[in-house]
């Protein structure tokens, strides 16, 4: 057991070290370090590397590619693709077969561990010819490239389309939470409920497919909001949680949204990594774009994982340059 003579380090992370020990943090512990201030953040950060390194220590990289692109009938206030937004970008019906190959060669070939398909729209409640032209292209995928996990994220589900994501044979399949459950309707969508996503979570579960299953944060929600999301997604048990930063898009609701010091994204990635010490946690978008100087001291926050060579919207780094980024953090 680790000698407890810290001097200086403030009693609650003295306190949080029970995670390292095996036990779980509880929620009250949790919010009250919400209230860590700046001069004992690298404290929780050190904490939450240690419980990366024991409980956690690989690292996971994957990639998406956006099949489907806009015209989306949700109205989540961050994204781009929402036809009650007008953001500036590409827009374009479900891509051909072999386009979605050609992506996942390109995975392959920057040994990226997982390439999932990305559509934009609420989702798929039956089996629709462009629902079976994306499980014909899983699996294609699988046939050439069986090293490679394929991973979905179409929306909300039905026990039909979810058990034929199954029979595909996908890894993972992503549906973000995005915020506290309670508040999803004021801070992400009216236009379809936060229970409905987590019904799918359900559904998937029981077909067997491993679930990612994170959130955005920067879009009005507090560090509260997020200390109740991490507890949600403990209580569904999900896989991996990938954590979003938001990146403000024009013409979005969130346009003007200011952005999130790096501070409190690393006091985030820290409280998730005490409250989840085993899990997959992937840093997603804003790591390379809004984060940039400091994306190192996130990664050491408590991730040890991360999205690359770009998002559904917005333009990332190389997977070649977060290879070597990687190489570099597996030191500490
Ligand atoms: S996040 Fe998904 S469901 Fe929401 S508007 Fe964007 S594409 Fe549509």
């Amino acid at each position: 057991m680790e000698t407890r003579v810290r001097t200086g380090i403030h009693p609650d992370i003295m306190e949080a070290y029970c995670v390292l020990e095996g036990k779980p943090l509880s929620r009250t512990l949790a919010q009250r370090l919400v209230l860590v201030d700046s001069g004992q953040l690298l404290d929780l950060v050190s904490l939450a590397n240690k419980v990366r390194n024991k409980f956690s220590p690989a690292a996971y990289t994957c990639t998406i590619f956006n099949a489907k692109s806009g015209v989306c009938s949700e109205d989540c206030r961050f994204c781009a693709q929402s036809s009650h937004h007008a953001a500036p970008i590409e827009v374009y019906p479900l891509v051909s077969e072999s386009a979605i190959l050609a992506a996942a060669e390109k995975a392959s070939s920057n040994q990226v561990r997982s390439f999932g398909i990305v559509t934009s729209g609420f989702g798929y409640d039956r089996i629709t010819r462009e629902f079976r032209s994306i499980t014909r292209a899983i699996h294609l995928i699988h046939d050439r490239y069986p090293e490679l996990a394929v991973c979905a994220s179409l929306g909300v589900l039905s026990p039909e389309t979810a058990g034929a994501l199954a029979k595909a044979g996908i890894s993972h399949y992503n549906i973000n939470l995005q915020v506290n459950p309670a508040r999803y309707a004021k801070l992400i969508s009216t236009t379809h409920t936060v229970e409905a996503r987590i019904e799918t979570i359900a559904l998937l579960q029981e077909c067997g497919i491993k679930t990612c299953v994170g959130g955005i944060i920067g879009v009005g929600e507090n560090m509260s909001d997020r200390v109740e999301l991490a507890y949600v997604l403990k209580d569904l048990d999900v896989d991996v949680i990938p954590i979003n930063v938001l990146i403000p898009i024009a013409n979005t609701a969130l346009a003007s949204q200011p952005p999130i010091p790096a501070a409190e994204v690393a006091k985030t990635f820290a409280l998730f990594r005490l409250i989840h010490p085993g899990k997959v946690i992937k840093f997603a978008a804003g790591r390379e774009t809004l984060m940039k100087d400091f994306q190192g001291l996130l990664m050491l926050a408590g991730a040890n994982g991360f999205l690359t060579g770009g998002y559904l919207t917005t333009r990332g780094r190389e997977a070649a340059e977060d290879q070597a980024f990687l190489t570099a953090l597996s030191g500490f």
